[in-house]
C-alpha cells in the first residue's frame, strides 16, 4: 500500500459517514472501532429551503437502533483507524511515497508504478495488479489515458472546521440547506464531537464556472445569513478554508483493465445529487478487494476477468447513481425544492417517506417521477 501522505492525515471532506459506510464497516466487522472512536452519532437529516421552510427528517427505521444510522467523523480520524486495520491485517505500507505514474510492458499492460519514497530517487514498484485509489486527482486514472472530467460531472467543494455553532437538533442531524446564493449547490453545517462542526459548500464546477461563483466569499456570506447568523454569532473558525474537487458518478469512469482497477474518487463514483463519496468508495475498495483475492488466487490478471469486479460495482451503484443525477438536475428548480421542503415540514406522512428514501431505492425513485411533485403540490 503507496500512500504519499503520513497518517494519520486530514481529507478535505464533509466528514459525514452514511448508511453505506456503516453497512460496509459492519460487514468487515469494523463498524465497532468507529463507534468507540472520535465519532458523533447523526439520526436524520435537517433540509432547509430557499425560502427558509425547514424540515427535520429523522432516520425513524432507526430511532431505536443501539447504533446510529450514520455518523460524522474527521477523515483524520476515520481513515486513521481503517489505515491501521490494514497495517494490521498485514499489508506492507510506504508511506510518504509519492507515485507519479503507471509502467508499462512492451505489449501495454501494466507492470507496476514509479514511485518516489521519502523524497528518494523514483523507483519502480512491480505488481500483479494495481489499484488505483488514489483519489480525485488520481495519477493511475490519468496515466491509463482517461480523460480530465468534463466540469459537467465535476463538483468544487469547500469545508472549514468551526467551534460554537448552536442549535443543532437534540439527535444529531446533519444539516443540509439550499440558500439562493448557494443553488444550484448547497451550504452544509454538519455537527460533530467536541462541539465543533463542519460547514461548507459544495457546487457542480460548470455552475461555478458559468455564474463565476468565488465559493470562499460565498462561504463567508452563507455563515453571516441572516437565516444562520444567530448560530455563528459566537462561533469561532478553527483553521483555514479548504477546498477539494469531488468526481461525480453521474460519469464513471472504467474501473478495470489488464493489470489494474480503479476505486473510490479515482473511479469518479461520488454521488452527484448529495456530493457523498465515502460509501461508493467503501463499497468499491471492498469489491476490489475481493477481486483481488480472486485474481490471485485464479492467477488472471487481465481485463477480461477483471471486468466481473466493474459489473459488481455498477450492479449495486448504477441506479442510484443515475437517479441522483436527475436529482441534481431537478436541485435547479427552485421553487420545487421550496415546496417539497415546504410541506416537508409540514407533514409527517411525506417527512416519513422521505426518510424511508434515504434507505429504499425504489421509494427513492418517486423523487423522479412527476406524479410525486404532483401529490406533493395537491397535499
Ligand atoms: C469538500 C468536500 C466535502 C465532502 N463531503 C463528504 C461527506 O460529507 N461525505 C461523503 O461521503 N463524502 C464526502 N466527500 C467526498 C469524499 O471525500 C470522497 O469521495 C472520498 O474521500 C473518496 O475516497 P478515496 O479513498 O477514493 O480518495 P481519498 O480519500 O482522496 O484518498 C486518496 C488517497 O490517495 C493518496 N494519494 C493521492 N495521490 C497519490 C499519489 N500520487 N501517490 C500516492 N498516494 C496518493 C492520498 O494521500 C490519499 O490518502 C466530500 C468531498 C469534498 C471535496
Amino acid at each position: 500500500m503507496l500512500d504519499k501522505d503520513t497518517f494519520p492525515r486530514d481529507k478535505i471532506c464533509g466528514d459525514a459517514i452514511s448508511g453505506k459506510s456503516v453497512d460496509v464497516l459492519r460487514e468487515l466487522g469494523l463498524l465497532d472501532l468507529v463507534v468507540r472512536d472520535e465519532s458523533l452519532g447523526s439520526w436524520g437529516v435537517t433540509f432547509s429551503g430557499p425560502s427558509g421552510d425547514v424540515a427535520a427528517i429523522p432516520f425513524s427505521k432507526f430511532m431505536d437502533a443501539p447504533v446510529a444510522p450514520g455518523f460524522v467523523s474527521r477523515r483524520e480520524v476515520f481513515d486513521d483507524i481503517l489505515f491501521r486495520v490494514a497495517g494490521e491485517a498485514g499489508a506492507e505500507i510506504w508511506q510518504n511515497a509519492d507515485v507519479s505514474g503507471i509502467v508499462r510492458r512492451e505489449d501495454g499492460t501494466v507492470e507496476g508504478v514509479t514511485v518516489a519514497r521519502e523524497g528518494g530517487e523514483p523507483q519502480i514498484v512491480k505488481a500483479p495488479l494495481v489499484v488505483g485509489a488514489d483519489g480525485a486527482y488520481s495519477v493511475v486514472a490519468r496515466d491509463l489515458g482517461m480523460e480530465q472530467l468534463s466540469e459537467k460531472h465535476y463538483c468544487a467543494g469547500l469545508r472549514a472546521y468551526y467551534e460554537g455553532v448552536t442549535g443543532f437538533h437534540p439527535k444529531n442531524f446533519i444539516e443540509i440547506h439550499f440558500v439562493d446564493e448557494s443553488i444550484p449547490g448547497y451550504f452544509w453545517i454538519f455537527p460533530m464531537p467536541n462541539g465543533r462542526a463542519n460547514v461548507g459548500i459544495g457546487m457542480l464546477s460548470a455552475a461555478v464556472k458559468k455564474r463565476k461563483v468565488k465559493l470562499k466569499p460565498l462561504l463567508d456570506q452563507l455563515v453571516d445569513h441572516p437565516r444562520f447568523k444567530e448560530r455563528f454569532a459566537n462561533a469561532k473558525r478553527i483553521g483555514p478554508v479548504k477546498g477539494w474537487g469531488l468526481p461525480l458518478g453521474s460519469k464513471p469512469r472504467p474501473m478495470a483493465g489488464d493489470g489494474w482497477m480503479l476505486v473510490g474518487d479515482a473511479a469518479s463514483l461520488i454521488d452527484p445529487f448529495t456530493g457523498e463519496g465515502i460509501g461508493n468508495a467503501m463499497v468499491s475498495g471492498w469489491r476490489a478487494g475481493e477481486w483481488a483475492a480472486r485474481a490471485i488466487e485464479a492467477n488472471r490478471f487481465d481485463k477480461a476477468f477483471l471486468t466481473d469486479y466493474e459489473s459488481e460495482v455498477l450492479d449495486r451503484l448504477r441506479n442510484e447513481l443515475r437517479l441522483s443525477h436527475m436529482m441534481q438536475r431537478l436541485g435547479n428548480w427552485k421553487w420545487l425544492l421550496d415546496t417539497v421542503i415546504r410541506k416537508a415540514s409540514r407533514s409527517e406522512e411525506l417527512a416519513d417517506l422521505i426518510s424511508c428514501m434515504f434507505d429504499d431505492l425504489d421509494e427513492r425513485r418517486r423523487l423522479v417521477s412527476p406524479l410525486f411533485y404532483l401529490r406533493v403540490l395537491k397535499a
